[in-house]
């Protein structure tokens, strides 16, 4: 995690020069155009606010249950403007940002999370194969690598401890991994198989959008609701455009400045950056090898994540985890021109083979990090609105998960998703401005240490270990 000091880098690449600063994704001529914004007040059995995967997952999903329900969408900017539309496209089965993470917070139901994640998965590729969603969805497992020898001593030991709880995974040595994706980096690796497919997250959340038009959801794009009041048996939203007057609200703003302000201490916005190459050609490609198409992760506390897209590009992305001072989100941090040099640098490193491969799309987006990595929920004005918030890096698949969690706790079901303790409990909030910003550059510095001496957590990351705070991107 990096806060706004100075970067060492130079702020230019030569292989950056022709780059546009543009989401990959969303610069795709099948983006649909605007839906019209609130006019005039109105009423509606349940209205959603965010129109990313959350928000339209849970309108989605309250029209399978019972089809008559009045749902009414309202969305700032316009459908996957925000993370949806420019995550990496990596949709995992895991609600808890992964094995190790939920293994730590949730040891006792991680073997009922495990299952309900894989369920969402499978669930998240049935309404994608029965609906046409033409979002280009494999199911390519993950491969997790190492670049230093005490990453793939962990990766040994956390193969162990994933076969306990019934994971398929091949623990691979620095010959066998290289076998699969060709890095002189690499000193070992993690196949985890069935967990994890890729996709076009942008294409993805345009697919929901139809299906929610579909089954007769009202969608306001440009519509940012600007204040929540309760109104006795209803909850009203404010917009510039009107109001919103409805029985239940569903908050999936993520990222955004929350509209409960008892969130606000939760949540931290951290920018996170890609790139994209252009498509590499057939001798390139061989000379990657990476014929299975796995998603890739390498495993430092400060990771990048890669893939391959369908049409044979490298999307190339993380390392830096960018917190502005304040938690500022504007336009203008989507661009960062001394972390996209420094991802560019870090790629050539990774793959020298590629030199001379230009990257053709640059672009950041935000992550709503919490203290514990995972979504968290909460209901409010007598549990007339839920929320969901705190993906962090891994909100693609959960995000399904989240909107059947938000339908639960408006409709005051008791199911096995509201039961289970990971969907009670609350992360740790962070301390206020300007502390979280000290309290950031101490922890970003004690992480990068960490990463150059063999993993090592320093007495600081101990300490919020045991107070179960974190950063993670
Ligand atoms: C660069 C990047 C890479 C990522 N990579 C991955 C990945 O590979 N795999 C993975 O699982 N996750 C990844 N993530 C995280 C993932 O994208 C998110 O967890 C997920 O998209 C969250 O979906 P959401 O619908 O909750 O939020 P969002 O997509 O952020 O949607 C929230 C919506 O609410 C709207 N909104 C906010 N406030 C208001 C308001 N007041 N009124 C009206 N509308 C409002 C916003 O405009 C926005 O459209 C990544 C995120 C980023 C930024």
């Amino acid at each position: 995690m990096e806060d706004t000091g100075a970067v060492t880098v130079p702020p230019h690449h030569p292989a950056l020069r022709d780059a546009a600063p543009a989401v990959f994704w969303l610069d795709d001529p099948a983006a649909p155009p605007p839906l019209p914004h609130l006019a005039g007040n109105t009423t509606c059995d349940l209205a959603v606010v965010g129109a990313g995967f959350t928000g339209l997952w849970c309108a989605y999903l309250a029209k399978q249950r019972q089809p008559s329900l009045d749902v009414v969408v309202v969305e700032a900017r316009h459908t996957a403007a925000a993370a949806s539309g420019r995550n990496g496209g990596f949709c995992d089965a895991s609600l808890t940002h992964g094995f190790a993470n939920g293994l730590s917070r949730f040891p006792g139901e991680l073997t009922t999370l495990d299952r309900l994640g894989l369920d969402n998965l499978d669930a998240i590729e049935a309404t994608v194969r029965k609906h046409g969603i033409s979002c280009d969805m494999e199911r390519t497992g993950m491969l997790d690598v190492a670049v230093e020898p005490w990453q793939a001593e962990e990766l040994v030991e956390a193969a162990a401890a994933m076969r306990v709880y019934g994971y398929d995974v091949d623990a691979l040595d620095a010959g066998a991994v290289r076998a699969q994706v060709r890095s002189p980096t690499y000193e070992g690796g993690l196949w985890i198989h069935g967990r994890t497919a890729l996709l076009n997250p942008a294409r993805l959340a345009w697919g929901l959008r139809r299906l929610c038009l579909e089954a007769g959801v009202r969608i306001h794009e440009g519509t940012a609701v600007t204040g929540v009041q309760d109104s006795g048996e209803r909850v009203t939203l404010r917009s510039a455009h009107g109001e919103l007057v409805a029985r239940r609200v569903a908050l999936a703003t993520n990222a955004d400045r929350p509209l409960l302000a008892r969130l606000r201490p939760f949540i931290l916005p951290v920018y996170d950056y890609v790139l994209v190459s252009e498509p590499l050609t057939a001798a390139q490609l061989v000379s990657v090898g990476w014929a299975n198409r796995q998603g890739v992760g390498d495993s430092g506390n400060q990771f990048h994540y890669y893939r391959l897209t369908s049409d044979g590009r490298i999307l190339w992305g993380g390392y830096d985890a960018v917190y502005y001072n304040g938690g500022l989100i504007t336009a203008g941090h989507d661009q960062r021109p001394a972390t996209f040099a420094r991802l560019a640098g870090q790629f050539f490193e990774t793959f020298p083979q590629l030199e001379g491969l230009r990257f053709t799309h640059t672009w950041g987006g935000v992550i709503d990090t919490c203290a514990r990595f995972c979504v968290f929920f909460g209901t409010a004005h007598r549990a007339r609105l839920a929320y969901a918030a705190g993906y962090t890096g891994l909100g693609v698949g959960a995000s399904r998960f989240g909107g059947n969690v938000l339908l639960d706790l408006l409709s005051g079901e008791q199911t096995e998703r509201t039961a289970l303790g990971m969907v009670a409990g609350k992360p740790v909030p962070f301390p206020p401005e300007p502390l979280r910003s000290a309290v950031i550059q101490l922890t970003r510095a004690s992480l990068a240490r960490a990463d150059r001496h063999e993993g090592r957590r320093d007495l600081w990351l101990r300490t919020l270990d045991r107070l179960g705070l974190g950063f993670d991107s």
